[in-house]
């Protein structure tokens, strides 16, 4: 099949049709209306086969998580998602795949009201790169940089569910319905879209969880000159989570699993009732795990309040030196 037949026949016509985008797929570039006031917030994230996804991961999952790490950056920077683009580089064209990889990336789009606006196809190994283009108004993005000494720490959903999920997908195991929920997290993570967007103006940093609690604090630490103290009795778990993890995944997982594309936000204490009131609104939980402290180091701390080794940081390509 000809690139130009595989994009007609999977691609296009398939994503929502916004109002704000005068030329789609088909010319040499799409157009976009970005509308007064608003700016730009421009993501994009590559997924390699066997890297970033196991080769034999079901082809919906890919195509919907190709979208979701992008669309979880759009959410951590409190922007509402418009537009994607969509590199796929295929080894051979499998009908069956292509389909079901599309089904899975239009399910994620339609439920996001983002548009393909445009991709290029290739043949190679497989990987797939996608771009998302969101709105947020001029001066409000949330970003790494804004955490304060006091503020709060929090996150939405469980955290260690995808590691979880990771560590179970090769065996099957007595419970297979707490263990299909694990892989359904790991395979189909939901980004947190709307609350970025009611966390704008009342949070002061905030950043998505995709290299584990850890490591993306301390990004945002870093960023914002500050320390945190994360209180280990406070991180959510699920129950699938709770129920299978073994002592060692329990201690480790939540702290630097990689994959759960939930949102770390910090807010100031005055703001604190307020985004409560507007995290109860959406459903995805939302629980206080720390503080943020003037000293640059990130401890983790007991129910006694003890400074507990925290041990592996989460998942890093490269080892870093600290
Ligand atoms: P060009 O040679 O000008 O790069 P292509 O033949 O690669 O054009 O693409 C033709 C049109 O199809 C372009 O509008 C491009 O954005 C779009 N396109 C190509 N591949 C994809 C894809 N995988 N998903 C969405 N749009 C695609
Ligand atoms: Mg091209």
């Amino acid at each position: 099949m000809r690139e130009h037949d595989l994009i007609q026949r999977y691609f296009a016509g398939r994503a929502p049709a916004r109002p704000d985008v005068p030329v789609g797929m088909g010319d040499d570039g799409a157009v976009m209306a970005v509308p007064p006031g608003m700016m730009l917030v421009s993501v994009v994230d590559t997924l390699v086969s066997g890297v970033h996804f196991p080769a034999d991961a079901p082809p919906a999952a890919i195509g919907h998580k190709a979208l979701a790490v992008n669309l979880s950056d759009v959410a951590a920077m409190g922007a509402e998602p418009a537009w994607a683009t969509l590199a796929l580089t295929l080894p051979e064209v499998q009908d069956a795949w292509v389909a079901a990889f599309a089904d899975g990336f239009f399910g994620l789009a339609q439920a996001h009201d983002v548009a393909l606006v445009g991709g290029d196809t290739t043949q190679g190994p497989l990987a797939v790169t996608v771009q998302v283009h969101g709105l947020v108004p001029a001066g409000d993005a949330l970003l790494r940089s804004g955490a304060g000494v006091g503020d709060g720490l929090y996150v939405t959903g469980t955290l260690g569910d995808a590691a979880l999920g990771l560590a179970l997908l090769q065996a099957p195991h007595d419970e297979p319905d707490l263990r299909d929920w694990l892989l359904n997290r790991l395979h189909y993570p939901q980004p947190r879209v709307a609350a970025g967007q009611v966390l704008r103006g009342v949070a002061s940093a905030a950043i998505d969880i995709s290299d584990g609690l850890l490591a993306d604090l301390d990004h945002v630490c870093a960023a914002s000159e500050a320390g945190a103290r994360v209180q280990l009795a406070s991180l959510p778990l699920s129950p699938a989570f709770d129920a299978l993890a073994t002592d060692g995944q329990r201690r480790q997982l939540p702290l630097s699993g990689g994959d759960d594309y939930e949102l770390l936000v910090s807010v100031p204490v005055a703001n604190e009732p307020r985004a409560a009131e507007l995290m109860a609104g959406l459903d995805c939980g939302w629980t206080r795990i720390g503080e943020i402290v003037a000293s640059r180091d990130v401890v983790c701390v007991d129910a006694g309040g003890r400074a507990v080794e925290a041990g592996a940081r989460g998942y890093s390509h490269f080892q870093e030196s600290e």
